[in-house]
């Protein structure tokens, strides 16, 4: 009765169990798997595992097992590792991302007089976790980008973009390279909410940004620093390079109306650039003589790009 029982035990556990000989030819094969491959043990007792599963990385299957053989060693292979080894059906009420179960498998050494003659391979169905895990991967890296990101324009915030400017300015210093930052404020912006309403305002905003997106190399760093104030890093790059693509972005937005609710809406921008120096000790320093020379280029009649002098005090 006992001995019954103990027999049927492995057509009862809800995990693969499949035993192989040394030619890897399968011994065993329990009810989990001929469920799941849909195969029933006679199709496969006695065939090569290569055959039935003809999608088995052969190569490393041979490896690990003859790893298993010689150390004597049990050894695993998990589903973050490779998603799955066997094509086999999963029956989750779940929507998955692949169509074949999620698998851990085990693969354990069977010792006859001291010598391993056959390996066992336990496999679990961890499609849920997989599913799950998935998910929460997504979900975090979702929140990662959007504590990154304006929700307004899709730039870079504030916060982001200033830890950029930290890192871009130590490298550089480390590195004695350029570094050139471009600050941009929209001009009469105000006015211009006062005259097409706050929404009109938000759609300015996000199309000055994708004007400005455009016109930037890759490695360039542009964000949002304030309300209609915009900055970019400009990473191993001098004065002329700079001013240069400040004055193809003023010229563009200048150029560039934007059409709200069927009317076009002129927008210019003020611009000041620093590039690094000597003078400048931490990344402020850089930030606040582009600042200045952004404030010249507003009390100069705006719609114009201004060179920072290269200290803010002298
Ligand atoms: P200046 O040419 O001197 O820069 O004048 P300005 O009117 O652009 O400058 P000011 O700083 O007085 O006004 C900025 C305006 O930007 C005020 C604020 O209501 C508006 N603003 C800030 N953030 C947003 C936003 O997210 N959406 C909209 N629509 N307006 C915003
Ligand atoms: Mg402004
Ligand atoms: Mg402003």
């Amino acid at each position: 009765m006992l001995d019954n029982l103990f027999a049927d035990l492995p057509n009862r556990l809800n995990t693969g169990i499949l035993i192989l000989d040394k030619n890897f030819n399968i011994l065993m094969w329990n009810r989990f798997l001929e469920v799941h491959a849909n195969k029933s043990d006679k199709q496969v007792i006695g065939k090569s595992i290569f055959t039935i599963f003809p999608e088995l990385p052969r190569k490393w299957f041979e490896r690990k097992l003859s790893s298993v053989i010689q150390l004597k060693n049990q050894t695993f292979c998990g589903w973050e590792q490779r998603h799955h080894l066997f094509e086999l059906s999963h029956s989750r009420p779940i929507t998955t991302d692949s169509d074949f179960m999620a698998q851990n498998c085990t693969f354990l050494p069977i010792e006859v007089e001291g010598e391993v003659e056959r390996i066992c391979i336990l496999i679990e169905d961890v499609t849920d976790v997989c599913h799950y895990q998935t998910q929460l991967n997504k979900a975090l890296n979702e929140l990662a980008l959007s504590n990154r990101i304006d929700g307004l324009t899709q730039a870079f915030n504030r916060k982001h973009w200033e830890e950029c400017l930290a890192s871009e300015f130590s490298r550089a210093t480390r590195y004695k390279q350029e570094l050139a930052l471009v600050m941009l404020d929209l001009d009469q912006f105000k006015l211009l909410n006062d005259t097409y309403g706050h929404q009109g305002g938000d759609k300015v905003l996000i199309e000055t940004t994708e004007v400005i997106n455009e016109l930037l190399r890759m490695g360039d760093l542009f964000g949002r620093y304030g309300g209609e104030e915009f900055a970019v890093i400009l990473p191993n790059t001098e004065l002329t390079g700079a001013y240069d693509v400040a004055e193809r972005i003023r010229k563009t937005i200048e150029n560039n109306a934007i059409e709200y609710q069927g009317k076009n809406i002129n927008v210019t921008v003020s611009i000041g650039i620093a590039v690094m120096n000597e003078y400048d000790t931490r990344y402020e320093d850089i930030i606040s003589r582009a600042d200045i020379a952004l404030y010249k280029a507003k009390n100069s009649g705006r719609n114009q790009v201004c060179v920072a002098k290269e200290r803010s005090v002298s």
